[in-house]
């Protein structure tokens, strides 16, 4: 049969086929020279299947072994924008219908091997092919009405008007949609769900858990926090620790990021370890019920308890928290040992808010830092920061306060190492109020963050700082250094340089006296603008000093690209001196890098002869703490400029 064909059709196998797209032009040129590749067969054949082919829902197979309606219809057809595959022989009509699906079949009866009652039904019954529309192409009356009756859904008679009939195939092809492809649709729909499942699933993970330890996280675990408070009854209680790692930051600069995230692993794992042997054993007996765990963020994890009877329990549950963390980590090769800072809240009859009740947890822990850290404590009312409602109350009367006088300056001697000569005061603000007495900054100066008032307030202790001192210059006094503390905001939102200019002209103190402590949060951006800023001031001779450093999230790489000449260790760095070996190894570390970047260093918070010892073996420039003196009001510091620190009592005992 295919032997006539057989010069038309080159290729090894002589059966099949080509497909001429829509725009392709079925020259018989075209057809010697096009025949499809293997791979590009298989290719459709794999779309076919998955029944996205594109191409394939506008495939039509014309079986035939005439050469004219081959030509002819590869002609016709692209322009309905239809696809054509052609098959010469039977062995072709079945190969084609079943490997390239086609949407619909025109077959001549000339090139079935038998073209018989049973024709249709064989094609039909091919895979895929159950509804497959057929058009037979028919010579007369009597011909096409057989065909139609044997099966055929619809018939063309010769001459042929390809017109018509590539209008009518495109009808067809349109239309069908085969039960094999609605399964195939539903397949497909059925893998998607699941993949849009999965994405669900995993992206409720990952709101959830944290990544690295697969504890739940803070949001997941206020969550945890108010169901256990919906369900504890009155006569127990639900109880928040929260735990802060304490210098973690220091230790991830220590050993490297990486390295910090296992310790950090290892921490989850012995906290869960502490959750069920702890906490399952304090069960058997009074107090503690079940448990869970939280990663809040970086450094910081929580545990919930429930069932809690008396304060005591979680009291000791802390402590016994505390200790199992006291034993070393591992970091690569070497052991590091962490301590902890613990906040423990529990709830009273009306706490509903688990939110809240973690808040409570984390103020604890926070005042617990402020006391030097490594410890316990409870939350009380009395740690409870400013509400808004206070927060404007005091915006309000600290206003009013600026033009009252109830605002002073108070100075802290910062001393000589080795020396204790008073090298410097740091200017600090105080307010006393008429019904709340006397308050720190920490206290009010938060509700004034970022508004004018901060900004006032920042001119007007530069100017009585300035003027302060040289008043003690002008009565004959030592020279000292004047440091004074800078609010962000009055970097972002004002022209400080501007500012420090005028204060130096006006009360004519010479700028190397002048030290402006810049805290490294929120002071110390990569913003061209503060840069700038900082360049002017350093210009004028003014020195900047870093203060709280290792608070923040700076290393002293960091550093470097800013003009400074001081940095101030923070004080929960220094207070742990002398307890702790890795609280003393970061120190060191600090002053020794610090130095290397040409920097002078101060320790704040100095309140023991050991801290002094320590601090003056690691060549310390200078120091600062309640062990020589706090703030003092003017007239005080005067004299102990006059007399040397020894003048007041705190620090008789210094070995210095
Ligand atoms: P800071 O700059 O770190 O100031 C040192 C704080 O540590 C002062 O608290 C000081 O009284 C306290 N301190 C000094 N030695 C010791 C010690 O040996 N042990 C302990 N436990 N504490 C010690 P203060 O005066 O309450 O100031 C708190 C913060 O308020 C300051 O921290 C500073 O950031 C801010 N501040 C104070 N005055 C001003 C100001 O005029 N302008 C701005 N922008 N901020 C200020
Ligand atoms: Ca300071
Ligand atoms: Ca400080």
């Amino acid at each position: 049969v295919r032997r006539a064909e057989e010069g038309f059709l080159p290729h090894t196998s002589p059966r099949l086929l080509r497909f001429v797209r829509p725009g392709e032009t079925g020259t018989s040129e075209a057809l010697r020279t096009t025949t499809p590749t293997a791979p590009e067969v298989v290719r459709r054949r794999q779309e076919a299947h998955q029944g996205r082919a594109h191409g394939s829902r506008r495939l039509v197979l014309v079986a035939s072994p005439g050469k004219g309606t081959l030509k002819w219809s590869q002609r016709w057809l692209p322009r309905s924008g239809l696809e054509v595959a052609i098959a010469t022989d039977w062995q072709a009509v079945i190969d084609g219908v079943t490997e390239l699906m086609p949407r619909v079949l025109v077959l001549d009866p000339r090139a079935c091997e038998d073209f018989g009652p049973s024709t249709f039904a064989e094609i039909r019954a091919l895979p895929g092919a159950s509804d497959l529309p057929i058009v037979t192409l028919c010579s007369g009356g009597k011909d096409g009405r057989l065909a139609l009756e044997r099966g055929s859904t619809d018939i063309a008679r010769k001459p042929l008007d390809w017109q018509i009939l590539s209008h009518r195939l495109s009808l067809f092809a349109r239309m069908r949609l085969s039960g094999d492809e609605l399964e195939q649709t539903r397949v497909l729909l059925d893998e998607a769900l699941d993949a849009v499942e999965d994405a669900q699933r995993r992206l409720r993970f990952e709101s959830d858990f944290d990544h690295l330890t697969e504890l739940p996280n803070r949001s997941r675990f206020e969550n945890l926090v108010e169901r256990a408070l919906t369900a504890s009854g009155a006569e127990t209680q639900v109880a928040v620790i929260y735990v802060d790692l304490d210098r973690f930051k220091a230790i991830n600069e220590l050993v490297g990021r990486p390295e910090a995230d296992q310790i950090l692993q290892q921490v989850a794992i012995r906290l869960r370890n502490f959750v069920q042997m702890d906490v399952s054993l304090s069960r058997q007996g009074t107090g503690v019920g079940t448990a869970a765990l939280s990663r809040l963020n970086g450094d910081e994890f929580a545990l919930l308890l429930t069932h809690i009877t008396g304060s005591r329990a979680v009291l000791g549950a802390a402590n016994n928290l505390l200790r199992a963390l006291a034993a070393p980590f591992t970091a690569g090769d070497r052991d590091v040992f962490l301590s902890a800072t613990l906040g423990v809240s529990a709830s009273d009859g009306d706490t509903e808010n688990g939110e809240l009740l973690l808040q409570h947890a984390e103020l604890a822990m926070s005042e617990a830092k402020r006391q030097g850290g490594g410890v316990v404590r409870v939350f009380e009312q009395s740690m409870e920061p400013l509400t808004v409602e206070r927060s404007a109350d005091i915006h309000r009367m600290l206003g009013s306060a600026l033009t009252d006088d109830d605002l002073s300056l108070h100075y802290q001697p910062i001393v000589e190492t080795g020396t204790a000569r008073i090298v410097a005061a740091e200017a600090l603000l105080r307010w006393r109020h008429r019904d709340f007495g006397q308050l720190s900054p920490a206290d009010f100066l938060p509700a004034t963050e970022g508004t004018d008032l901060m900004l006032e307030l920042g001119e007007w202790v530069m100017r009585t700082a300035c003027t302060q001192l040289q008043q003690w210059r002008d009565s004959g006094l030592p020279d000292i250094r004047m440091a004074v503390n800078i609010a962000s905001c009055q970097l972002r939102r004002s022209d400080l340089a501007a500012l420090v200019q005028g204060v130096l002209t006006d009360t004519g103190l010479s700028p190397g006296l002048l030290e402006l402590e810049l805290s490294e949060k929120g002071v110390l951006r990569r913003d061209p603008a503060i840069l700038e800023q900082l360049l002017k001031i350093k210009e004028m001779g003014v020195r900047l000093s870093l203060d709280d450093f290792g608070t923040g999230e700076s290393s002293i790489g960091y550093l470097k690209q800013f003009p400074l000449d001081v940095l101030k260790i923070d004080r929960s760095y220094v207070s742990g001196l002398a307890k702790s070996k890795g609280d003393a190894g970061i120190a060191a570390a600090m002053v020794s890098m610090a130095h290397s970047l040409g920097l002078s260093v101060v320790a704040e918070g100095v309140e023991d002869g050991e801290q002094v010892d320590l601090l003056s073996s690691w060549s310390c420039d200078e120091l600062q703490g309640f062990l020589f003196s706090p703030a003092v009001r003017g007239e005080e510091f005067r004299q102990m400029l006059e007399s040397g620190p020894t003048a007041s009592g705190a620090h008789q005992d210094s070995p210095l």
